[in-house]
């Protein structure tokens, strides 16, 4: 190749692939919008059109539930893309986070939608579009949006390891300042020198986490009955960067290494970057299509509010939980001691191939993970 079709500048070729995965990680965001979408529109039709004891089952509570998570979170997609695609778009900032945290949280939450319709459509929801066709019955393929969905949670980067990744860039400012502090290996010499700098970093840096706008009641007025919605996301943030101190506090330097922990951290991060999204996107309508802005309130609001009851369970869990015991849990089950409990499994009713055809290794390290999905 002509050194003159180089792209770049020499020796930047990695990070300029790997830079366009966190635009490329926009696609997906995108995908899940229309599934949102679709499942809001067969939704509302099916609920409407289905009659049981008495009333169309969108009037029963339990499927009414569902209806209002699925238009909430809808509505969220919608936010979460576009904010993340317009941030993206304006190429000011690096977007890395924005995008890990829209593909990680609109694959899940857009599979979680799925299921919903499918629960809602009822048999009708097991069934194949064929199989419906067949019947004489309007070819709706719930089941296999179910299906299709599912990929998103695995592929360029499964849920697992976007956690991994965005966690990361939560802890690695601890890790930075705590230093030899946080280390397993450095000698007690070493920690004490490493507690003065620390020290230093957290009088400037816990101050912050104790006040801000989000006590301030009358702060971000300009967002309306949407402005409490952004205080809270405000002063959860400054409880999220606490909570994940007092996990370093605890763990040191095996923080790294409690993926149940950071997970929640995380998946609080990602609701709080949904509830923003939403705020801005009923903004957005506010003033580009005024005639909608009511409702977009209305749909921003329930997000919140549906996203404020989960963060609260998520930070509840942080310290409430059963990972000691589902790590042992976990161990005892790989280790074969409850083999008991599948009795009457036919032995090779699985088949019995290898379990891994290619034996070409997989990314061993982790630093081989990070150079993949970054
Ligand atoms: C339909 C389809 C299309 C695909 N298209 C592409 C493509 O175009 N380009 C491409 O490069 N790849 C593609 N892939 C591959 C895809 O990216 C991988 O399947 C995905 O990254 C998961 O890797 P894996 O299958 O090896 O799972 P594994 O790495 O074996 O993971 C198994 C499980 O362990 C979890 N896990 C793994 N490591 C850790 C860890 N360190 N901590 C916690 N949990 C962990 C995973 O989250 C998962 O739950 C495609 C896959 C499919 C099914």
């Amino acid at each position: 190749m002509p050194a003159a079709n180089r792209l770049g500048r020499e020796g930047q070729g990695l990070k300029i692939a790997l830079t366009t995965l966190n635009t490329g990680r926009l696609s997906l965001p995108a995908l899940c919008v229309a599934s949102g979408r679709w499942s809001l529109k067969i939704a509302r039709e099916w609920s409407n059109a289905r009659t049981q004891w008495g009333q169309p089952v969108g009037k029963h509570e339990a499927v009414g539930k569902k209806i209002a998570f699925i238009a909430a979170s809808a509505f969220a997609l919608d936010a979460v893309f576009e904010l993340s695609a317009e941030l993206a778009d304006a190429g000011q900032k690096d977007v890395r986070i924005e995008a890990a945290l829209a593909k990680l949280w609109s694959s899940e939450i857009s599979y979680r939608i799925a299921d919903e319709l499918v629960q809602i459509r009822g048999g009708r929801g097991f069934e194949t579009a064929e199989s419906l066709e067949a019947r004489g019955e309007r070819a709706v393929p719930a089941e296999q949006q179910l299906r299709d969905l599912r990929i998103n949670r695995i592929f360029e980067g499964s849920s697992e390891i976007m956690k991994l990744l965005i966690a990361r860039e939560a802890v690695d400012a601890h890790l930075a300042a705590a230093g030899d502090l946080a280390s397993v290996d450095a000698s007690l010499q070493d920690k004490a020198r490493a507690a003065v700098g620390a020290s230093g970093f957290y009088a400037r840096w816990l101050p912050k986490l104790v006040a801000g706008a989000g006590m301030d009641p009358r702060s971000y007025s300009d967002f309306g009955r949407l402005a409490k919605q952004l205080r809270f996301v405000e002063r959860s943030s400054r409880r999220l960067a606490r909570q994940t101190f007092y996990g370093m506090g605890r763990w040191q330097a095996k923080l790294e290494y409690k993926q149940a922990f950071l997970g929640r951290v995380v998946d609080i991060g990602a609701e709080l970057f949904a509830m923003a999204a939403c705020c801005s996107r009923a903004e957005m309508i506010l003033r580009t299509t005024p005639e909608h802005a009511a409702s977009a309130y209305e749909l921003a609001e329930a997000y919140c509010d549906q996203a404020r009851v989960r963060i609260d369970e998520y930070f509840d869990q942080l310290w409430r939980n059963t990972d000691d015991g589902d790590r042992i849990l976990s161990r005892k089950v790989l280790a074969g001691e409850y083999t008991w409990l599948e009795a009457g499994v036919l032995d090779q009713s699985e088949g019995t191939g290898p379990w891994i055809a290619d034996a070409t290794p997989g990314p061993s390290s982790k630093e081989n993970l990070h150079r993949k999905y970054r």
